[in-house]
C-alpha cells in the first residue's frame, strides 16, 4: 500500500472529478448554486442619482452665506416618480428616500434640520422651508454609478452565490442565471452491527450514525444526496447497492466502513469486480486508510467507519471534491491561525484535532475537546473547529499557533 501525504492523495482524487453540466435558473433558485459565468453590469447602479433622506432637495448655492434661508417648495418627490421639474435659484422640492433628485438640485437636507417636522403619512408639503444651516454640494444624494458602473465584473464564474449575490443579481435584472446543476451523491453505510435509528439497541449493535452526519455534510457542501441505506457485510448485498448508485447515473458513490482489510470488508473487491479499486494509507490521523477508485466509471470513495475519522475524511477530501463537481472554486472551510492552550502531542501525521476555539484577551485560543479518538463523536460535537497539525510535527508547545478549520 502506498503512504501518501494528505495533498498528494487530495490532488490525485480531484483529478478524477470534472464539473458537472450548467443549467440556466430562476433567480429565486440560485441560492448556494455556482456561477457557471461572469456577470457584468448590463445597468449603473444605483441607476439615477437619488435621494438617501427624507428631507428636501435643494441648490447648495442659496445656502452659502449661513444664514437662515427661506425656499420656496415647488415639488413634492415620492419614491417611483421621475420629476419633470427643475429647480430654479431659492426653490426647493419635498424629497422621500430612493425618490430621484430633480435637475438643478445638488443636495438634500434631512427634513429634521428643517422647521418643517410634519413626517406623518399622507403629510401635504409645506409652502416654503426654513433652513438654517449650510450644506454641502452632493450631501444626501447617492449618485448614479457610485456602486457599479456599466460593464463592471460583479460576480465571477467558480463563485457559489450568497443570499446578498441573488440581491445585486436582481437589482441589475437578468431573470435567470447560469449555474451548475447540484452534483448527485450515492451514500451508503456498511457494517453488520449497524440498525436503523429508532429501532431498539440489541446486544452488538449501534446505530447507523454515519449516514446521518456524511448526508447532511453532502448538503452542506452544495450536492443532493441519494441514500442507498446499509449494505450487510456480504458481496452480494454491497453489489446490490453499488448496482443501485450505477444505475441511477450519480456524480459520486460514497461509503463509510467495509473498507479497512478486516475479514468482513467487502467494498473492495465488489468494485474490483466492476471498476477498479486504490487502497492507500493516507499520511493523517484520524483516517489514515482511504479507498479510492471508479465502479462503472463513476468516482468512489470509501471513507472510514468510525464516525470523526468519516466526518474527517469527508472534510479533507469529499468536500473539495464536491465543490469540483459543482464547478467552484471555492473549496474549503474558513480558516485562521490559533494559539494552542496546552501542549498537543502527535505521533508525525498530520493531523486533525477536534477543539474549541474561541477569543480570549484579544486572541483566538484554542482548547481540545475530550477524548480525540476516532470513535468518539462528542468530542466532536463539542469542538467548533479542527486543529491542523502539519506532518512531521511531534509536539506543539502551549502557545505556539497552528492553523484550524471551522467546522
Ligand atoms: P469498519 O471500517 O467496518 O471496520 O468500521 C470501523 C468502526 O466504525 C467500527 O467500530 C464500526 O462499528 C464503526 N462504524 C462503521 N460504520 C458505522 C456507521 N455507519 N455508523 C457508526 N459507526 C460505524
Ligand atoms: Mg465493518
Amino acid at each position: 500500500m502506498t503512504l501518501l501525504s494528505v495533498d498528494e492523495a487530495r490532488g490525485r482524487i480531484l483529478s478524477h472529478f470534472q464539473p458537472v453540466a450548467t443549467e440556466e435558473l430562476p433567480l429565486m433558485e440560485c441560492a448556494h448554486r455556482v456561477l457557471a459565468q461572469d456577470i457584468s453590469a448590463t445597468t449603473d447602479l444605483p441607476p439615477f442619482d437619488n435621494s438617501s433622506m427624507d428631507g428636501f432637495a435643494l441648490r447648495v448655492a442659496d445656502l452659502l452665506d449661513a444664514s437662515p434661508r427661506s425656499l420656496r417648495v415647488v415639488a413634492d418627490i415620492p419614491a417611483g416618480l421621475s420629476p419633470t421639474i427643475s429647480l430654479a435659484p431659492g426653490e426647493a422640492a419635498r424629497i422621500m428616500t430612493g425618490a430621484q433628485v430633480p435637475q438643478g438640485a445638488d443636495a438634500v437636507i434631512p427634513v429634521e434640520d428643517t422647521d418643517f417636522d410634519d413626517r406623518d403619512a399622507g403629510s401635504r408639503p409645506p409652502e416654503s422651508v426654513l433652513i438654517s444651516r449650510s450644506v454641502k454640494s452632493g450631501e444626501n444624494i447617492r449618485t448614479r454609478g457610485m456602486d457599479i458602473h456599466t460593464g463592471q465584473i460583479v460576480l465571477t464564474k467558480g463563485r457559489t452565490l450568497k443570499p446578498q449575490d441573488l440581491g445585486l443579481l436582481a437589482m441589475l435584472g437578468p431573470a435567470s442565471v447560469p449555474v451548475h446543476r447540484r452534483a448527485r451523491v450515492a451514500l451508503f453505510s456498511s457494517g453488520n452491527e449497524l440498525l436503523e435509528v429508532g429501532a431498539p439497541l440489541k446486544p452488538g449493535k449501534i446505530r447507523d450514525s454515519n449516514s446521518y452526519t456524511i448526508a447532511a455534510l453532502i448538503e452542506d457542501a452544495g450536492a443532493e444526496v441519494i441514500r442507498l441505506g446499509v449494505a450487510k457485510d456480504n458481496h452480494e448485498s454491497v453489489e446490490a447497492l453499488l448496482e443501485k448508485a450505477a444505475h441511477l447515473k450519480v456524480d459520486m458513490i460514497l461509503s463509510s466502513a467495509g473498507v479497512s482489510v478486516g475479514a468482513f470488508d467487502f467494498v473492495k473487491e465488489v468494485i474490483e469486480a466492476n471498476g477498479k479499486m486504490d487502497f492507500w494509507r493516507v499520511n493523517m490521523r484520524p483516517g489514515k486508510p482511504l479507498a479510492f477508485g471508479e465502479y462503472r466509471n463513476i468516482p468512489f470513495i470509501g471513507l472510514p467507519g468510525n464516525p470523526v475519522s468519516a466526518f474527517v475524511g469527508f472534510e479533507v477530501f469529499v468536500r473539495a471534491a464536491i465543490g469540483k463537481l459543482n464547478g467552484s472554486y471555492n473549496e474549503g472551510r474558513p480558516q485562521i491561525r490559533v494559539r494552542c492552550a496546552e501542549q498537543i502531542d502527535s505521533d508525525g501525521r498530520e493531523s486533525y484535532l477536534r477543539a474549541e476555539v474561541s477569543e480570549e484577551n484579544g486572541v483566538m485560543v484554542a482548547h481540545l475537546t475530550g477524548h480525540q479518538g476516532s470513535g468518539n463523536l462528542h468530542s466532536l460535537v463539542q469542538a467548533n473547529a479542527l486543529l491542523i497539525i502539519p506532518a512531521g510535527v511531534k509536539c506543539v508547545p502551549a502557545g505556539q499557533e497552528v492553523i484550524a478549520w471551522f467546522i
